[in-house]
């Protein structure tokens, strides 16, 4: 009798002790995998599949390659050579494509007609492929400066540990703003289009970002991401506003562009001022700082969506 209930009393205690083995096991193995899986995510995002100076053409297999009409030249991956991000930031020097001639673009992939004015005036289904941007009052031409401005700015994020993918890195690119955008879609993270405004001003009115008119948000792609569109725009110009540089209003002006329509990472153009703006070395580093302080500020706050924007892009690459 006392034998059996010995024995019994070893049974349980014999069962317990298994199964306590296997639950440690399997707490073990969970974790095991998971460590796993984060370490999967940050190898993801060190790991690179482009070479530093590696020249990006467009890929005609990418979603709307098939809407550009200047598209033989390409863009400049840079590389960031200590304390890697992993997060591709696409600049785009705004203008700076010769003979684009009388070669148009559609507005919006779906060929609908435009919503508000600009370079091309509301209700027009076309638009000139790459306009020639606005030259300043003292003579310097626009895509001058957006192309200085774009070189500091990549020197600065490379600097901060990001890579940098110059969509125009010299005088002329052959890739109109479809294909600019084409491109920033299917290779970085974010994309951010460096202008100075033509209003004709005489005086500097300041930096603002173009925002998403009410009537594109329901337009695909727009649709699905427009709020990142515009939280990247906010986030450029509070930037800007910590380095002290003055902002036009509230820093925004809603325009349809043709690079908003076509976007499906953040995306936003970024007018530094107008033809009035003193562009002077000193103030393109000023803005560079403003600029980069936003574009941390936003992928601090927008890591996850950004990830989970590269994962629809890995899997469009099949
Ligand atoms: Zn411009």
């Amino acid at each position: 009798m006392k034998l059996n209930r010995n024995g019994r009393i070893l049974r349980v205690f014999a069962i317990l002790l298994v199964m306590l083995m296997i639950v440690s096991n399997l707490l073990v193995e969970t974790q095991a995998k998971t460590s796993k899986k984060n370490s999967e995510k940050t190898d993801q995002r060190s790991e690179c599949a482009y070479k530093n100076k590696e020249k990006i053409y467009l890929n005609k297999n990418w979603k709307y390659a098939d809407h550009a009409k200047i598209t033989s030249g390409y863009a400049v991956f840079y590389k960031a050579k200590k304390n890697r991000k992993g997060i591709i930031v696409g600049i785009n020097a705004g203008h700076g494509t010769s003979n684009v001639g009388s070669r148009k673009t559609l507005c919006h992939p779906d060929g609908s007609a435009k919503v508000t004015g600009g370079t091309t005036s509301a209700g027009s289904t076309k638009a000139i492929a790459v306009s020639g941007g606005m030259t300043f009052h003292d003579g310097t031409r626009e895509s001058t400066v957006t192309l200085r401005m774009a070189k500091i700015l990549k020197k600065k994020l490379l600097a901060e540990g990001y890579d940098v993918l110059m969509i125009r890195n010299s005088k002329d690119v052959q890739l109109d703003n479809v294909a600019r955008t084409v491109i920033c879609n299917n290779v970085a993270d974010c994309h951010i289009a460096l202008h100075w405004d033509g209003d004709g001003l005489r005086y500097d009115k300041g930096c603002f970002y173009i925002g998403v008119p009410e009537k594109l948000k329901s337009m695909k792609p727009v649709k699905n991401h427009w709020e990142e569109h515009e939280a990247l725009g906010k986030a450029l110009i509070k930037g800007l506003k910590r380095e002290k540089i003055k902002i036009n209003g509230k820093g925004r002006m809603a325009v349809d562009l043709t690079q908003t329509s076509y976007s499906t990472i953040p995306s936003v153009d970024v007018e530094l001022g107008n033809q009035a703006s003193d562009h002077s070395n000193p103030t393109l580093v000023k803005l560079a700082d403003g600029l980069a302080r936003g574009i941390d500020r936003y992928m601090k706050k927008n890591l996850q969506m950004i990830e989970r924007d590269a994962i629809e892009k890995a899997k469009r690459e099949g």
